[in-house]
């Protein structure tokens, strides 16, 4: 469903680019260790040449060349913390505001992470009521195929009732990574082109 190819650059790379206004807060929610971080460091690049500016702990901002138009995005994995649990909670409530688009990622091999999945997609539903983020509903670890409690089916047929998109990926194998997060340019642009017209 998330087609295409794009070019991925750091955004200090160009400093002459005018694609300052197309700035994005992508937010990563989710079970502990189904993956978000495996998935952010992948969009933050990690180990490449062109890493993405690390804007303080567990937030990324990196612009990519989608369909040949710029876009920033600022990837927040604060979903989970390590302090005390009335900061967590503030810290979700926050989570739960500023996000432009969400994330929402389950292990295909973790059942209960697949049932979580859906109560975040509620709870940010209510939260956000009149707003239409864009959602992806994210099927991580698609690459233990003999651990799998969560049927591609599944997935899907749960994205089409939250009406939200479907990827399954591998952080793993960085399979369909990439194309997630061009997925989430691309419904960022559709919404946006719609409220121009
Ligand atoms: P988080 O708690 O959601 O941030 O999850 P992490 O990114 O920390 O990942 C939790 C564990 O799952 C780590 O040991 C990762 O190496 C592993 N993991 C993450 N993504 C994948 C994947 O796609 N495939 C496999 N096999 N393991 C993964
Ligand atoms: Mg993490």
């Amino acid at each position: 469903e998330l087609r295409g190819r794009a070019h991925w650059s750091s955004d200090s790379e160009d400093s002459d680019s005018s694609g300052s206004e197309c700035l994005y807060r992508v937010v990563l929610l989710g079970d502990h260790g189904v993956g978000k971080s495996s998935l952010a460091s992948i969009f933050a690049g990690v180990g490449e040449k062109d890493a993405s500016d690390h804007l303080g702990e567990d937030t990324y901002e990196r612009t990519l060349t989608v369909d040949g138009e710029e876009t920033t995005l600022i990837v927040m994995d604060t979903w989970e913390t390590e302090k005390q649990e009335e900061d967590e909670k503030w810290v979700q409530d926050y989570c739960m505001q500023v996000g432009n688009a969400y994330v929402i990622v389950y292990s295909i091999t973790d059942r209960s992470s697949f049932e979580s999945a859906s109560e975040l997609r509620i709870q940010l539903r209510r939260i956000r009521q009149a707003e239409n983020i864009p959602i992806i509903l994210v099927g991580n670890k698609s690459d233990l195929v003999r651990c799998r409690e969560v049927a591609v089916e599944e997935g899907r047929a749960c994205a089409v009732v939250f009406d939200c998109k479907f990827i399954e990926t591998s952080a793993s194998l960085h399979h369909n990574v990439h194309e997630l997060f061009e997925g989430i340019v691309r419904q960022i642009r559709l919404r946006r082109d719609s409220k121009e017209t």
